[in-house]
């Protein structure tokens, strides 16, 4: 049987004669990327998987009660880059939510001209014509109408005022 190259890494390989259709080299980090690659390609697909991946995460949480309350003040950094994360996340699904707003695929593209005026317009050398598009977002109650943030206990505090 002829060599392979590998999905992850690129190499040449020698597949296994019991795994006749091995795709990934045996290198430890290649088989670790194969098995996170096919856990997230069954959570997407298998909605069954899902839950009682959900299912198994929450019996755990129910019995470690303290764990997390004990790992926070033990681990500041991985808090911190778990928050940066997370503001990362919610401010994505805020842009999600943004582009999905229909009323703003309703605009039209604009041309506005912009001219300088007063006694300073004078001394600018290049007192052109200037074209701008101008995006106005405004809410109904005048208050930014935006989802609340993930995680109840641990906000993001990242909220963008869009008026
Ligand atoms: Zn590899």
């Amino acid at each position: 049987m002829g060599q392979r190259c590998c999905s992850f890494c690129q190499r040449l390989f020698q597949p296994s004669r019991f795994h006749p259709e091995q795709t990934v080299c045996s290198d430890q980090r290649c088989q670790q990327q194969r098995r996170t690659h096919s856990r997230r390609q069954k959570l997407a697909l298998d909605p069954e998987y899902r839950q009682v991946c959900r299912d198994s995460a929450r019996k755990w949480r129910a019995h470690q009660a303290g764990y997390w309350k004990q790992y926070r003040p033990a681990k500041p950094g991985s808090v911190e880059r778990n928050r940066t994360q997370q503001r990362r996340r919610d401010l994505r699904r805020r842009l999600a939510n943004l582009a999905n707003n229909h009323s703003a695929l309703d605009l039209k593209a604009s041309v506005a001209g912009v001219w300088w005026l007063g006694p300073a317009a004078a001394d600018l050398a290049n007192n052109n014509l200037a074209s701008a598009q101008v995006l106005i977002l405004q809410g109904s109650s005048g208050k930014p109408r935006l989802p609340q943030a993930s995680c109840k206990q641990q906000p993001s505090g990242f909220l963008v005022p869009l008026a």
